[in-house]
């Protein structure tokens, strides 16, 4: 698009060939997948901020989103609206974030679209701690607890 002017992402600018989010959507990168369908797939983020913290993503390789068409954008929220339902379910959060980076500046840190679905638990109400670490028997855990909790499509 002329004149539409790019967000950089510095060092992480990257083609499809070098980025981990499609390495991921080729099974080319370990990760615990908790949704897929034709055009959108979704994994725990592997350096979370709660537990239940998952990244939904376009399988299409995007930087930012704007390099998304606006109909595709609308459907990626619909889907990470849906695994947000699975997310809470599963982890049992009394709420969640949608957190979408675009560019260096806003911390993208992976240049591939996607958002964030952080569950957040009263207890937590009001921080936004750093990174957590789990184990890879809960992080399966949670990823199957997800996977059970994803609600049928209604379109
Ligand atoms: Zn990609």
């Amino acid at each position: 698009m002329a004149g539409v002017r790019r967000m950089g992402t510095g060092a992480q600018r990257s083609s499809e060939e070098s980025c981990i989010f499609c390495k991921i959507r080729d099974r080319a990168a370990p990760s615990y997948i908790v949704y897929e369908d034709e055009k959108h797939i979704a994994f725990l983020d592997a350096f979370p901020f709660s537990n239940g913290h998952t990244l939904v993503c376009p399988k299409r390789h995007g930087e930012t989103i704007w390099d998304m068409e606006e109909t595709d954008i609308a459907e990626l929220f619909q889907v990470a609206s849906r695994v947000s339902k699975a997310v809470v379910a599963a982890v049992g959060a009394d709420g969640f974030r949608f957190v979408q980076n675009n560019g260096e500046a806003a911390n993208q840190v992976v240049a591939h679209v996607h958002v964030h679905v952080i569950p957040v638990k009263m207890a937590d109400r009001g921080t936004f701690g750093g990174r957590r670490s789990f184990t890879p028997q809960e992080m399966d855990h949670t990823a199957r607890g997800i996977r059970a909790n994803i609600p049928a499509a209604t379109n």
